[in-house]
């Protein structure tokens, strides 16, 4: 890797669904793998396209039971590139059969002489350039480029060629839309139904614009793909007519021409897709012929999609320096690469597309394109970047409101509750059972017990209006979510008959699950969930508090008519309130005897798991719930973990937030609780999902230096090594990928956004020396420098209001043109913004930057 780009030179088939995911290309409304343009899926390659929001159901039979799914659709491969040599009868021009030629052009099948793949990050393109002699002793070089238009969404191109370097005579080329594809990029869904395109039309213009029509069987999602062909050699156009190559669901071209030894012929296709959801247009096929014919060429394409590009990385880009250069530029790389696809995924493009963040991006078909509560990762990311991303996608949300309700009222609850998976229409698409690869048994899967993606969603929504002060999005949506879910959380805790030290009457929250999905109930009991789990406990408690304030930060007509609208009184906001204080937080001793928080209740009686034994037996232990289910055990009987849980509560909550927190639910605070509570939880994660090692690291970050270091560079590993073993061929982890540029942008700096100020707190970890990146915050444009001794913050937007930045205890006003510098010391350490510490200009200095 370079800088910018991630590069590989050797081709590795067992490597090649990995870096087609890494390589992927895409622009918010479509992506493609980074499949070579000759593949067919088979082997080592899987090209996909998906569409953001592309999805279809299918009903499968399981074991003689029909299971319905809703998949993210693999659309047609508009790649399709490739040549032969053509002989004897093949080779004789126009109406020959094609017969007396070689086949297709494979990889596999040829002595590869040179090879390069690249990504170039800053552009927004991946080359390919090979070198190969065939069994006959000719060598070739093939040359291609492609881009997803970031300028212009419905818009992709590829620029391909060949070079004869000791060979002439004829060939075909042929360039296609492959329509004949099924969703088989992951091996544990095979034995499901994968087919969800239904041919339609296909043809080749008397222009040489090729078209291929499709639909999902069910979602009657139409797609129509056409490409633009332009033969030239050396710039100059060939004039060589295309034969059409037609078939169900394929819509090919194919050129006969004689190649000259050392002369390039070079093939460009300018694909053009759209969908019936598109905006704007008449229908799919007239927009998409008519885009295709009029596109530029790939040049200025890319010129053009490369400027967006570099608008877009002036707002993402942070650079870390320490004194090894070698390892920070690997660093500021692999952060890059994760910014480069989330961009790929959340770009300005999503707007008015009605789409959420699916887990895996739009570069693989894991999880089916679900979106899951991965958000709460991603948004903050967002939030100092781009905002207006995350409100779309909050918007998704919103949408879904209607369908939350729904599920709240059917599992008999009030307000809103969220679906665990989230697809097409917000019902709840978490699959009801599945496969143990490892036992090849199909099992119940109750991870939609996980309901604490509506505490996310809430959290979101604070945190975003915090970020962007957008209080119109408050009053016509945020607040409306905000206490659905409040509402629904309040209808599902029970009262627990037992008291509570300061407020009475204790609550409880019971048959839910936290994150950690190594337990999805108690060992022995039928009914799955657990009861009281801590991180779902305090995170309701936190939203049940805000309510109050949610409405007191609307305008009054907006308020009243909200709880107008949804009838809502002050005594059911005192009820919330009553539950806040009421609600169980338990607690156990780790092994010196002292008290940590109990992920669930009973987690304490729980058997030690034996780490050594299972990693000296197994090796890789990161997914024990597959081991152990195929033992015939179950990690339900252990204190063991899967991901982040309880340690969640210190990733979103200062200290100063979770003190106020628990003492407000009536439990004591010490001060070393938060140190032991990690400690413990830290020794029992298997660290199964991507997003806990981000977890760990940001908490540890104030307490394990060394520690937290070291989970952030393995987090930093996560996809582009695939520390997984797997998984990331089947799609990238975009939590653990925003995950990590967050821990850079608010971990390191100890930002904070609370009670409309910005707060500053950094510490930069020992490996590093500087940290420099621009954020975005109501309105301004901070740029941030951040060294071992000082902090300095820049603001312009001449139009925006100032803002309030907060730093050891105290707050500063900064306007445009201003730079606010401080000192840092090694006493810079825990969190201790107070809201109400006065406003106190000139502690940091402050200076105009004209
Ligand atoms: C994790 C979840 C996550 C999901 C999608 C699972 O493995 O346990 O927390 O939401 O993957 O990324």
């Amino acid at each position: 890797m370079s800088g910018w780009s991630l590069v590989y030179d050797t081709f590795d088939p067992k490597a090649e669904g990995l870096r087609e995911a890494l390589s992927t290309l895409g622009n918010g409304y479509f992506a493609v793998r980074g499949a070579a343009d000759e593949a067919e899926a088979g082997g080592p390659h899987y090209p996909g396209t998906y569409l953001a929001g592309g999805y279809n159901r299918l009903v499968s039979d399981v074991s003689g039971r029909p299971v319905e799914n809703e998949d993210l659709v693999n659309f047609p491969n508009w790649l399709p590139i490739a040549f032969r040599h053509l002989t004897g009868e093949g080779a004789t021009g126009e109406g020959a059969t094609g017969e007396g030629a070689a086949p297709w052009f494979d990889l596999q099948a040829s002595e590869l002489l040179e090879y390069r793949q690249e990504l170039d990050m800053a552009g927004g393109l991946l080359h390919r350039r090979l070198r190969v002699k065939d069994s006959a002793g000719r060598i070739s070089r093939i040359e291609s480029s492609r881009l997803v238009s970031m300028d212009q969404p419905n818009l992709a191109a590829q620029a391909w060629s060949l070079t004869p370097e000791n060979w002439s005579g004829p060939i075909e080329l042929r360039a296609a839309l492959d329509g004949r594809v099924v969703n088989g990029g992951v091996p544990r869904y095979r034995s499901l139904r994968s087919q969800h395109l239904v041919p339609g039309a296909s043809g080749l213009e008397p222009d040489g614009v090729l078209h291929l029509e499709v639909e999902t069987s069910q979602s009657r999602l139409r797609m129509v793909q056409a490409a633009r062909l332009r033969l030239s050699s050396g710039g100059a156009p060939l004039n060589v007519s295309p034969e059409p190559d037609l078939a169900e669901g394929y819509a090919g071209a194919r050129f006969r021409l004689t190649a000259q030894e050392g002369e390039a012929i070079e093939l460009e296709k300018i694909v053009a897709l759209f969908t019936s959801r598109d905006r704007a247009v008449s229908e799919p096929r007239l927009a998409a012929l008519d885009l295709a014919r009029r596109a530029d060429d790939f040049a200025r394409l890319a010129q053009r999609h490369a400027l967006v590009w570099s608008q877009l990385w002036r707002r993402f880009d942070m650079r870390i320096s320490n004194n090894t250069e070698t390892e920070t530029e690997e660093m500021n790389r692999i952060l890059r690469l994760h910014v480069f696809h989330l961009l790929q995924v959340c770009s300005p493009h999503i707007c008015d597309l009605d789409v959420g963040v699916p887990a895996r991006g739009l570069h693989g078909e894991a999880y089916r394109g679900h979106i899951f509560w991965d958000e709460l990762y991603i948004f903050p990311l967002l939030n100092q970047r781009l905002p207006e991303i995350t409100r779309e996608l909050l918007l998704y949300r919103y949408r879904r409101l209607g369908a939350a309700r729904r599920l709240a009222q059917e599992a008999g609850h009030a307000g809103a509750m969220y679906p665990w998976q989230s697809g097409s229409d917000g019902r709840e698409e978490t699959q009801q059972v599945h496969l143990n690869p490892k036992s090849g048994r199909w099992l119940p899967d109750n991870s939609q017990r996980q309901r604490h993606v509506n505490a996310a969603i809430a959290y979101n929504v604070w945190q975003y209006v915090q970020a962007t002060d957008d209080l119109e999005f408050l009053s016509a949506y945020g607040a409306e979510m905000l206490l659905e879910i409040a509402r629904f959380w309040a209808s599902i805790s029970e009262r627990a008959g037992s008291q509570s030290d300061s407020t009475g009457e204790r609550w409880m929250i019971d048959g839910v699950m936290g994150p950690d999905e190594y337990h999805d109930g108690y060992p022995g009991q039928e009914e799955g969930g657990l009861r009281n789990n801590a991180y779902t406990n305090v995170m309701v408690s936190w939203l049940l508090r805000r309510a109050r304030e949610v409405l007191e930060r609307l305008p009054f007509h907006d308020r009243d008519e909200l709880c107008e609208r949804l009838r809502l009184g002050d005594d059911e906001l005192a009820r919330w309130e009553e539950i806040a204080d009421g609600l169980t937080l338990c607690f156990h001793e780790d092994e010196d005897g002292q008290p940590v928080i109990s992920q669930f209740e009973g987690y304490g009686d729980l058997l030690e798991f034996d780490w050594v034994g299972y990693a000296a037996k197994y090796g890789d232990i990161q997914r024990l719930d597959r081991i152990l289910e195929a033992e015939g055990d179950t990690p339900n009987r252990y204190k063991l973990s899967k991901q982040a849980d309880v340690l969640m509560l210190f990733y979103l909550f200062s200290a100063r937030e979770l003190r106020a927190l628990i003492e407000g639910m009536g439990y004591t605070w010490d001060d070393r609780l938060i140190e032991r509570t990690i400690a413990y939880y830290s020794a029992r994660t298997s660290h199964g999902s991507t997003l806990s090692r981000v977890v760990e690291s940001w908490v540890m970050a104030r307490i394990d230096r060394r520690r937290s270091w070291q989970l952030f560079c393995e987090a930093l590993r996560s996809d582009v090594f695939d520390i997984q073993g797997g998984t990331t061929a089947e799609g990238i982890h975009l939590g653990a990928m925003a995950g990590t540029v967050d821990l850079v942008q608010r971990g390191y700096t100890g930002l904070e956004l609370a009670d409309d100020v910005l707060w500053f707190n950094p510490r930069l970890p020992d490996e590093l020396s500087h940290l420099e990146m621009e954020l975005r915050y109501r309105g301004h444009f901070l740029q941030i420098s951040v060294e071992r001794d000082r902090l300095r913050v820049v603001a312009s937007n001449h139009v925006a209001q100032p803002i309030r930045i907060g730093f050891d205890g105290r707050i500063h006003d900064i306007s445009h043109g201003e730079e606010l510098e401080f000192p840092l010391q090694p006493s810079n350490h825990e969190p201790a913004p107070d809201a109400a510490a006065e406003t106190a200009k000139g502690d940091g200095s402050k200076r105009a930057t004209g």
